[in-house]
């Protein structure tokens, strides 16, 4: 049988795919390494739904972010958490963006901000400015359900977890994805949805690779105290932290931009000393899940949350739950900017091959045109 489409990765922009054209009557494959679908990058981030506030330095991003905020949270209300205060800072040295800055960005980005006095939070003379904004966070675990549910109720799409890709090879108008174990499946249009191992698959297809950088990173959980609960802090533009809720989890995440990134691979396929030691498990080219590996990274709890205590007052305190690790695949060209664009690439047409390569959560409605079916 030949499939209408075949998706390679069950995150949310593969599930999103497979529900989108699923819904239209198509017969869809997806393949997953995993066992199960989120179990990568869409579950283990910080779980913002961007309004635009942490872009400024790209109006581009930050726009587009603001516009997808309200579908998304339409779309998706049931898995949002937004009974929270969302506070975003500006810290009074070694930022690169200072408050008259953000007023004026907010502003010109047309974003909802109130500006706040900055000692509400923080510990005199470290922020400059402080606001209270209009952004919420997801949870994954919710999100998830809602897909699997969606999807076991379509009789033309099919999961397969637990897969192991051998090879893709073009023949003809198809595209045929051959599993180790010898099974194989035809398609004439392959979706790459494997963000963290798309060059990975781009190889496997003998497909130009993205031009990206590599950061093995750690999500930690922590458990809020009282005043916390309530509230979200991200200080930003700069080497400084973020500790908010983590969806309905009741945990917070805690990030600090000089920390959260363990490690660094600026190879086309993800390079890293660790792989030496996981016994084939990970590779350069095949991505292990860090979070089930051998050797998996210690915390950087005591750097990150030394940062936050610089910084917060005494009365948003947290203590440790656990740490999550994944890796973000960052394009070279938007580091500059800390742009993080969503890049849907298309390499070839009859057969068609696309891949996905994300930004963010809320840019997934990237994927409807390239999905059309013309
Ligand atoms: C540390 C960090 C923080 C972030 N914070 C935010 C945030 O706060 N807000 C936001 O909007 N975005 C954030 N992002 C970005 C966001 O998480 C991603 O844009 C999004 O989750 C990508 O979704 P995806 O479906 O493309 O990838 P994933 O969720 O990673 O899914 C890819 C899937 O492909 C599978 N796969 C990989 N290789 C293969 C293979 N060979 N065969 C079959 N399957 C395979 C994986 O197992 C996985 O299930 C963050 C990212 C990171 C890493």
């Amino acid at each position: 049988m030949i499939w209408d489409k075949i998706i390679i990765g069950a995150g949310l922009y593969g599930l999103y795919a497979a529900k989108t054209c699923g819904d239209r009557g198509e017969r869809v494959l997806v393949l997953e390494w995993e066992e199960s679908p989120f179990q990568r990058a869409t579950y283990i981030n910080q779980a913002r739904v961007h309004m635009g506030y942490h872009y400024p330095r790209s109006y581009a991003t930050a726009i587009k972010s603001a516009h997808y905020f309200n579908r998304f949270v339409k779309d998706y209300d049931f898995c949002i958490h937004q009974e929270f205060d969302q506070i975003y800072a500006t810290s009074d040295s070694f930022s690169w963006t200072n408050r008259e800055q953000f007023t004026k960005f907010c502003k010109a980005a047309d974003i909802p901000c109130e500006e706040l006095v900055p000692e509400k939070y923080f510990n005199k003379g470290l922020c400059d400015g402080a606001y209270r904004t209009r952004e919420y966070t997801y949870d994954a675990g919710i999100l998830g359900h809602y897909f699997v549910d969606e999807l076991k109720r379509k009789i033309n799409v099919e999961m397969k977890y637990g897969v192991r890709i051998q090879a893709i090879e073009k023949q003809g108008k198809h595209f045929a994805v051959i599993l180790e174990n010898g099974e194989t499946f035809e398609t004439g249009f392959l979706l790459n949805a494997t963000y963290g191992s798309t060059n990975q698959i781009l190889d496997l297809a003998g497909i130009e690779p993205f031009k990206i950088k590599y950061e093995l990173c750690e999500i930690i959980l922590c458990k809020p105290q009282q005043q916390l609960l309530d509230v979200g802090i991200t200080v930003m533009d700069g080497p400084f932290f973020s500790v908010m809720p983590f969806g309905k989890t009741g945990y917070h995440s805690l990030t600090a931009v000089a920390f959260t990134p363990h490690m660094s691979s600026f190879d086309s396929l993800p390079q890293f000393k660790c792989q030496e030691k996981s016994e084939g498990y990970c590779s350069p080219r095949q991505l292990g899940n860090c979070n089930d590996c051998q050797v998996r990274p210690q915390s950087a709890w005591p750097y990150m949350s030394t940062m936050a205590e610089k910084y917060l007052k005494a009365d948003y305190s947290f203590s440790y739950a656990g740490s999550l690790f994944s890796m973000k695949p960052i394009l070279k060209a938007s580091e500059v900017d800390d742009s993080r664009p969503t890049v849907v690439r298309k390499a070839s047409e009859n057969p068609t091959f696309v891949s996905v390569l994300s930004g963010k959560i809320n840019t997934v409605y990237d994927l409807d045109e390239v999905l059309k079916n013309d």
